[in-house]
């Protein structure tokens, strides 16, 4: 019979994971729960853990890629995950379009917007993973060469009536990289008429394109 630790009552409960006896009672663990939710919820501890939680993440941004790759690479728990994320987002949809309005209005937002857009259909060809510096690094070439927001394709101005997407030079389709040296800033019309053509096929016809572009 093991004892507690903190009161010396007997233990009578195994951590299921390990198969062990706890080192602590119930009671005790029930009290130490509660007074660790009470301590991480202080105002001054929970912005330390924010931040120390934060720059965990971004450290291990493709740790954490591998492990949820390999997860949903599992018949059972990959399903699992789609159905928990689709009954989530059926039951959270206002809040979650309302906070993804708000990241939309802070650069450091949209750029992890972006990349996790991007990634998104980068994951259904599995296709590796971009964080938020490697889409930072695909605007900081972008103004090596452009002074303004330009479509890489057409080179029109990007303004809001001619939006700006990330496109994959080589499509993700016919097994192009999610990579930085794969990606350009090109304008909404370009990219949706690119879609899944070839980049030689679709600059050959960039020229009617643009006589539509003009008498629309
Ligand atoms: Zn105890
Ligand atoms: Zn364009």
């Amino acid at each position: 019979m093991t004892k507690c630790l903190r009161c010396s009552r007997a233990v009578t409960t195994t951590n299921k994971r390990t198969g062990k006896p706890y080192i602590w009672c119930d009671a005790c663990r029930k009290w130490k729960a509660t007074y660790d939710k009470e301590y991480r919820s202080r105002p001054d501890v929970a912005d330390k853990l924010r931040e120390t939680g934060l720059q965990r993440r971004r450290k291990n941004v493709t740790k954490k890629a591998d492990y949820d790759k390999a997860r949903r690479a599992d018949p059972h728990i990959g399903q699992k995950i789609r159905r928990k994320k689709r009954e989530h987002y059926a039951q959270n949809r206002e809040e979650i379009r309302e906070r993804q309005n708000r990241r939309s209005l802070t650069p450091a937002g949209r750029l992890a917007i972006a990349a996790s857009s991007t990634n998104r259909r980068a994951r259904l060809k599995e296709a590796g993973t971009l964080t938020s510096q490697d889409i930072e690094n695909v605007y900081v070439r972008h103004y090596t060469t452009f002074s303004s927001l330009t479509c890489e394709y057409c080179r029109m101005p990007i303004t809001e009536d001619r939006p700006h997407h990330l496109d994959h030079v080589v499509p993700l389709a016919k097994g192009g990289a999610n990579s930085v040296d794969n990606i350009r800033v090109v304008c909404a019309p370009c990219n949706l008429r690119k879609k899944a053509l070839d980049l030689c096929v679709f600059l050959r016809r960039l020229p009617e394109y643009f006589r539509l572009d003009l008498r629309s």
